[in-house]
Order: C-alpha cells, then sequence, then structure tokens
C-alpha cells in the first residue's frame, strides 16, 4: 500500500472507537451503558447557544483570523486574568479546533526529529501518537505503583539533552488525580531553569472535588511570559460540555504564538466563526454552568467511590476532580478470564454490554478507566453488571434489559 510509514504507525483513537462500538450496539436496540465516553451529558449553555445563533442568522459566516476572532480572544484574556490570575495580550493567545488541535499544533511547532517528550502516566491517550506524528519521541513515565501522581526525581532522571517538552495534565484525564501544589511550583521551576517547555493540558482545571484545589503552572514563576517556558492548554469541551463545538485555545509566548497562526493557516485556515462566536458566549456568560458540571459529577464520583468499595479486591484511588476513576482491576487479570486490559473491557461489552477503556491505553495495563460523565442509574447498573461478570462473591443473576443472564463461568 502507499500509505507512509508514519501514518500507518498512528494508532486509532481507542475511546472513539469503543464509542462508535457503543453507539452500533445501541442502535441495534441493545441496552449498552456506555462507561468510555469523555463528555458530559448537559445541554449546550444558553449564552452559548443564542451568541452562535446570532451570528447566524446575520448570515455572514467567513474566514476570521487563523488565530481566532478578536472577540472570543478577548473573552479568553479575560477568562485567564479571572482563572489564571495572569494577564496576557491577544499576541499570546491562539484559536483552534479543540484542545486536541492546539496540541498538536504545539509539538508541530517546537519539535524537531528525535527530540523527546516526556509524558506522565496515566496519561492522555492522544499525547504520545501526536509526539510520534511530528517525528518526535514520547517518553513515557510511570508512577509509583498504587498512585497516579508523578514523582520529580523520576522526571529529572528521565530528561536528556533531547527533551524538548512535558506535558501535565491534572486534573487528570484518566486518573481523576489532581497535582500538588508542590509539584506544580517544582516542576515550573525546573522547566523555567533547564528551558524545557512545560505544556499545561488544563482542559479539566475547574472540576476538582471536595475542596483539593486546582492551581495555575502561572502561579510559580516570576518570568515573563515572553521569556516563559509555560504553555497553556485549555477549552470550552468539557468544562462547559461543548465537546462537539471543536473550540480550544493555547497561550504561549509571542514567538510561538506567531508560528502556531502560520502553520494553522496553512492547513485549516481558522475554525468555524460560528462556533468561535459559541464559545465566547459560554465565556462571557454565566459560570454556575461549570459549577453545576461540577457538583454533578462530584455526586458521581461518590457513586462510583461506593459501588466499588463492595466489588472484592478492586481498589480504587478515589477521583479528586475530572468525570473518570482508574480502578486497579489486577485482582482479575490475567485470569482464566482475561490476560490483559485488553481482553477484560472486551469481555465485560461481550458478557455485559458495558463500555469502559482499557487502562494499557493510558500506560497503566491493569486498569480500566470508568467514565461517570453518565446518570447514577447507568453509573450503579454498570458497575453492578461487572461485578456480576468478575466477582464470585455477587449474585449469579442479572437483569440486562429484559433478559435474564446466568453466569456460568466462575
Ligand atoms: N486533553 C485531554 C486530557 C482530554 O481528555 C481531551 C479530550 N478527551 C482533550 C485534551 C481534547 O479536548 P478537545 O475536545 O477540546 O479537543
Amino acid at each position: 500500500m502507499n500509505i507512509s510509514r508514519l501514518a500507518r504507525a498512528i494508532a486509532e483513537s481507542p475511546t472513539f472507537a469503543l464509542n462508535e462500538q457503543a453507539r452500533l450496539l445501541r442502535e441495534r436496540g441493545e441496552p449498552v451503558i456506555n462507561m468510555s465516553i469523555g463528555e458530559p451529558k448537559n445541554k449546550t449553555p444558553i449564552t452559548a447557544i443564542l451568541s452562535s445563533a446570532t451570528k447566524l442568522s446575520g448570515g455572514d459566516i467567513k474566514y476570521t483570523p487563523p488565530d481566532g476572532t478578536p472577540s472570543l480572544k478577548k473573552a479568553i484574556i479575560r477568562y485567564t486574568e479571572e482563572n489564571y490570575n495572569k494577564i496576557v495580550a491577544p499576541e499570546n493567545v491562539i484559536v483552534s479546533a479543540g484542545a486536541k488541535q492546539s496540541i498538536f499544533n504545539i509539538l508541530y511547532s517546537i519539535i524537531n526529529p528525535q527530540d523527546e517528550v516526556i509524558i506522565l502516566a496515566p496519561h492522555w491517550v492522544s499525547y504520545p501518537e501526536m509526539v510520534k506524528m511530528v517525528y518526535g519521541i514520547p517518553v513515557v513515565i510511570s508512577p509509583e505503583d498504587g498512585t497516579f501522581h508523578p514523582r520529580m526525581e523520576d522526571i529529572e532522571r528521565a530528561v536528556s539533552s533531547y527533551t524538548k517538552a512535558i506535558i501535565v495534565n491534572s486534573p487528570n484525564n484518566p486518573s481523576g488525580e489532581v497535582f500538588s501544589s508542590e509539584f506544580i511550583a517544582q516542576i515550573v521551576e525546573f522547566c523555567e531553569t533547564k528551558k524545557i517547555f512545560l505544556i499545561m493540558d488544563d482542559i479539566y482545571h475547574r472540576l476538582v472535588f471536595d475542596g483539593y484545589t486546582w492551581e495555575p503552572a502561572y502561579k510559580y514563576t516570576r518570568a515573563d511570559i515572553e521569556d516563559s517556558m509555560i504553555i497553556v492548554v485549555n477549552g470550552v469541551a468539557k468544562l462547559y460540555g461543548m465537546t462537539g463545538f471543536r473550540i480550544g485555545w493555547a497561550i504561549a509566548n509571542r514567538k510561538l504564538v506567531e508560528v502556531m497562526t502560520n502553520v494553522q493557516g496553512q492547513t485549516t485556515s481558522c475554525t468555524s466563526a460560528l462556533l468561535q462566536a459559541a464559545a465566547e458566549g459560554a465565556l462571557n456568560g454565566m459560570q454556575s454552568v461549570v459549577e453545576n458540571l461540577r457538583l454533578t459529577f462530584q455526586n458521581n464520583k461518590q457513586v462510583v467511590v461506593q459501588e466499588l468499595k463492595s466489588f472484592k479486591g478492586i481498589h480504587l484511588n478515589p477521583p479528586k476532580g475530572t468525570f473518570y476513576a482508574l480502578p486497579d482491576f489486577r485482582a482479575y487479570i490475567p485470569s482464566s478470564l482475561a490476560k490483559d486490559s485488553e481482553e477484560l473491557s472486551k469481555l465485560l461489552l461481550k458478557k455485559a454490554l458495558v463500555v469502559t477503556v482499557p487502562g494499557k491505553e493510558f500506560g497503566m495495563e491493569g486498569y480500566l478507566r470508568l467514565s461517570y460523565a453518565g446518570s447514577v442509574k447507568d453509573i450503579k447498573e454498570g458497575i453492578e453488571r461487572i461485578k456480576w461478570v468478575l466477582d464470585p462473591t455477587s449474585p449469579n443473576e442479572i437483569y440486562i434489559g429484559d433478559r435474564k443472564l446466568v453466569r456460568d463461568w466462575l
């Protein structure tokens, strides 16, 4: 086949693939519970609808500047001042088609072939693939067994003369871990001193529970933004439940933003004027939308913690934020039922119609990621079904939809 070696080496996004499987099963009328999906279930915030509706009814939807409309950039600057206590200039901001494109464009703009990027497991599925796409080398660091928090000494040991960037995602997908202020302070100082880019993926930054706090990396630097190694990534997908709008942004020094703008100008040109108007509406509108989502996920997290407590052999570090949990299933894998997290995830789909994401995808073999962005009913039933498949102490009969199923494999 005449397909490039590089493109062929890029893995399919497992979360999108699983989501598609769930959709097809549901279309066939199967009572699937989707615990794989990473998106809130809320309706689009009304201020986002009104702002994009006004734009649409004006009938003037044209190209925008490649780095975003001045008015959305203004809203992002205000958001950054309010949430990061940092004043940035329009030249420090670039809007992209989701945080995903922001991260890709950052990597494309800073990586030379063979440069290394440090990724902290458990990590978002796309980081290693994106690094490979720009001919860089992902260097994945695992946490100490049983924990999800990175350690500075492991990072220092992994840094080489090729290290160009470190990606930090806190609150973290897939673990829900929120990194400590001490760690953020240390890594900021480390990167500023060593001149390594520190990419802060803050896409979940306001979804933090139980009094834990998220702190912006900017808090710990004295460097002017033009000299700082910090690059901030954020967007409307998770905080406002606007995943389908595809609006994210990056904040960095002017030179990097200029290069990213050239890259974007030669690829997508710009993001849609209509969707930028929607994002502007969300950022300038009532922020209770975000707080309501946070409260919902905090409540759902409690349900997950409670349900998993009675699951024999399962250990969970309770999430401190996001809408994901990453329980340890090593009591059940490897076993005669499944040799690894991928087989386990397939088994749960086949036997119990529950969609989960194998920990392997996040650099955490032995774990499964469960999303609790859905309803409490689905979360409870999903975990009950998983218990039924695996836990010999759970009842061996279950109703899935209107079918009564009997477990005969334990
Ligand atoms: N970073 C992380 C950690 C994510 O989980 C996601 C979405 N799953 C993204 C970035 C991408 O967000 P967006 O939808 O804005 O592209």
